[in-house]
């Protein structure tokens, strides 16, 4: 549902040739559906890629062709099939030491959105029950392994799919399952992904019975018309009543996504968008740009006529300003550089650990998470996910083994992802001078307008805010080729 869940295709420095072509095919599915796996990407290391930014143009709407990537990285090296599951049982036993996400995947939609890549599986496709039982089996797998117990877990993700799609006391049951099998921070950040459709009373009151103390609601647009085009069911009346009925438990942070960019969305319906969720006194909001994957049932649709254009990169670029300026006219904060928060009861902690490449341990079908230097992928094949949960196993399709230079990776993501980058932390933290090896590219993009230096920090320009990934990326690789 959210811009970070959509698949992206990657490729990697790795050897494949002994994976049987069954496995293969379920690597990939699962590195594609591997909602965590931040250091993908579409990098190739060619030699002609284009690091710097075209110059006499407008920076915002020009300084690039288009998005790199969805998030930027750095490929990794995938674990021989053979080896997977004693590498994970050696993970397992090394304890936790910083801060720690768990995300929970549910695979499973009442419909198929148009726009959406990351669609898996009809909710008819298996009873709530079944699969909650299975959930709770694979947390019962590793219960007591110390990466597990022996350090607490800030923040918790279920995400999907559509997790409130679940019946409501299994929904209940599956957060209690959480609370009780791992080490939660006393202040850890609890989030249900949900739609409009699903906030009725019987869920909401389920879920905070539960324990959750956050709600991320997939809105994208308040556009009646515009939702039925792309599939969404709610009209506006609907989304209203049912976010203020959330907002009203008071007992959990609300906040929303919207997207800009979508067919038939102006400059005015987009400003309306925005406008209307400031009105509901709601405790954040993502702003996401429209991200139209080749060969989607969306990038179809509008290629055959069927809805009308989506705003062009340009566009939507123009977009995303008029979102920050209205953003920072409202005085909300900024949490990150499309995330806003209005009050300081909204933390984006998960959004945040996971741009900052934190430890992530996962659950369910389809999921991603990453420990310890590994990527790592559960089945997102329902039969085998369960038949493997039967015989005491984990679900596992795939480890990949990060580069040694993730941990500065990390620190360039986290950082840009907030807006501003300290050289000198970087070469504090890492040993890496970062400014003598990209001086070429800061002061090519400083030039154009992306980014401004000031001392030993970089801080992103709206232009380089609307960027950022494409910079992130070029720092990446740069580095990569340079170093
Ligand atoms: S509800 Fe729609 S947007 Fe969310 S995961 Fe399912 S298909 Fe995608």
């Amino acid at each position: 549902m959210k811009e970070n869940s959509k698949p992206r295709e990657i490729s990697h420095e790795s050897d494949e040739s002994a994976l049987d072509k069954e496995n293969q095919a379920e690597n990939k599915n699962a590195q594609n559906l591997g909602k965590l796996d931040l250091m993908t990407s579409q990098m190739t290391h060619k030699e002609d890629r284009t690091f710097f930014a075209k110059e006499n143009v407008n920076p915002l709407t020009h300084a690039f062709d288009k998005k790199s990537t969805v998030h930027a990285g750095l490929g990794g090296k995938p674990v021989d099939p053979s080896r997977m599951a004693a590498v994970w049982d050696e993970l397992m036993e090394i304890p936790r030491n910083q801060q720690t996400a768990l995300y929970v995947h549910i695979p499973f939609c009442r419909n198929h959105c148009l726009y959406c890549g990351f669609y898996l599986n009809p909710v008819t496709a298996m009873s709530s029950k079944i699969y909650t039982d299975a959930l709770i089996r694979e947390m019962a797998l590793d219960v007591d392994k110390k990466a597990n117990t022996q350090y607490p877990i800030h923040a918790v993700y279920l995400g999907g799919g559509t997790p409130t799609v679940l019946d409501p006391w299994d929904l209940k049951r599956l957060l209690k399952a959480i609370r009780s099998f791992f080490p939660l921070a006393n202040d850890c950040e609890i989030t249900v992904e949900t739609t409009v459709f699903d906030l009725n009373e019987e869920i909401l009151s389920s879920a905070l019975e539960g324990g959750a103390n956050r709600f991320s609601v997939g809105v994208q647009t308040f556009d009646t018309t515009i939702r039925k085009n792309l599939g969404r069911t709610c009209d506006t009346d609907a989304i209203i009543k049912n976010l203020i009925r959330a907002r009203d438990t008071d007992n959990a942070v609300t906040v929303i996504d919207l997207i800009y960019g979508l067919p038939g969305q102006t400059m005015s319906v987009w400003g309306k968008d925005i406008e209307l969720f400031q009105s509901l006194e709601l405790d954040g909001v993502d702003l996401y740009q429209l991200n139209t994957f080749k060969g989607s049932p969306l990038e179809k649709a509008l290629n055959k006529g069927r809805l009308p254009p989506a705003a062009t990169i340009p566009q939507q670029a123009l977009m995303f300003k008029r979102g920050v300026s209205m953003m920072s006219n409202a005085h909300y904060g900024r949490l990150s550089m499309s995330h806003w928060g209005r009050e300081t009861r909204e933390r984006n902690l998960y959004n945040l650990l996971m741009k900052k490449g934190a430890p992530c341990l996962s659950l369910g079908s389809g999921a991603g998470g990453s420990l310890h230097g590994y990527g790592c992928f559960t089945t997102n094949r329902l039969a085998p996910y369960l038949t493997a949960l039967e015989t005491g196993n984990k679900p596992l399709a795939a480890l990949m083994a990060y580069p040694e230079q993730r941990p500065v990776i990390n620190s360039i993501t986290g950082a840009l992802e907030v807006g501003h980058l300290n050289l000198s932390g970087i070469k504090q933290k890492h040993q890496f001078d970062l400014a003598r090896v990209c001086a070429p590219l800061l002061e090519q993009w400083e030039k154009v307008g992306l980014i401004r230096q000031k001392g030993d920090w970089i801080d992103l320009t709206v232009a380089g805010q609307f960027w950022q990934v494409n910079l992130a990326q070029a720092l990446i690789d740069y580095c990569h080729k340079n170093s």
